[in-house]
């Protein structure tokens, strides 16, 4: 897991108090989308502080920032209240589970690596003996977070899995299983399952593949002839 500590935001320990969060680990967002996804991670950085300083400001007047971690669209852990900590973040879960955020809003998709992030989260809770559960913010309180996308994540057994190399995340877990919509060529618009999509696309780069071979044959046939020519 790839941790950035609280001291590197220039935070001293939390002020928060005790607790010992057994049960799981639940999932937040920011509500409004944040764009960090295309942006370099200095902008996470950015964020994570602002964060802090609206949830410790006039608006919240909390001791610290909300939540026990963040998970950001580079694979990044950032550490909020870290453990042991009660959290801000969802009332009547607030000492009972850990909290992360995913920095995002509902227009956005989470990364492969933020997926990543929060397995390898859960994993480390679970190495230090807190629970399996992965809940959603909205299971403990009527609220949007963490949004219709993460929420189907937290349904699907999504962030429920063991961490994995980023490349081997099925594509289905991030496509929620649903179908795409591709408009392709003179085809009327039609519902495609990613399996398919990816089976089209593999086959695809097969075809390039031969064809580029016999590029290459007849290029150096060209070469052969231009070799001799110029002898
Ligand atoms: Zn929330
Ligand atoms: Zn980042």
């Amino acid at each position: 897991m790839k941790l950035v500590k609280r001291s590197e935001f220039g935070w001293g320990s939390s002020g928060a108090s005790y607790a010992k969060p057994a049960r799981g680990l639940v999932i937040h967002y920011d509500g409004s989308d944040q764009g960090l996804a295309g942006k370099p991670h200095s902008a996470c950085v950015t964020y994570w502080k602002n964060t802090r300083r609206f949830h410790v400001g006039s608006a919240r007047q909390w001791v610290d920032i909300g939540y026990s971690f963040g998970a950001c669209p580079h694979g990044y852990v950032l550490e909020g209240r870290g453990l042991n900590r009660a959290q801000a973040a969802q009332p009547t879960g607030n000492t009972t589970f850990y909290s992360v955020t995913l920095m995002g809003g509902p227009g956005e998709e989470p990364t492969l690596e933020q997926i990543n992030a929060v397995r390898e989260l859960r994993a480390w809770l679970m190495d230090k003996g807190v629970g399996p559960l992965v809940k959603g913010h909205r299971d403990f309180f009527p609220t949007s977070c963490p949004g219709d996308r993460l929420y189907q994540l937290v349904k699907d057994g999504t962030f429920g899995k063991a961490p994995t190399e980023e490349d081997d995340v099925d594509v289905n877990d991030v496509w929620h299983k649903a179908q795409i919509k591709m408009n392709k060529g003179e085809e009327t618009e039609s519902e495609r399952s990613p399996a398919a999509v990816l089976q089209e696309l593999e086959t695809e780069q097969d075809r390039m593949k031969v064809r580029l071979d016999n590029l290459n044959g007849k290029l150096d046939a060209i070469l052969d002839k231009l070799d001799a020519l110029t002898r």
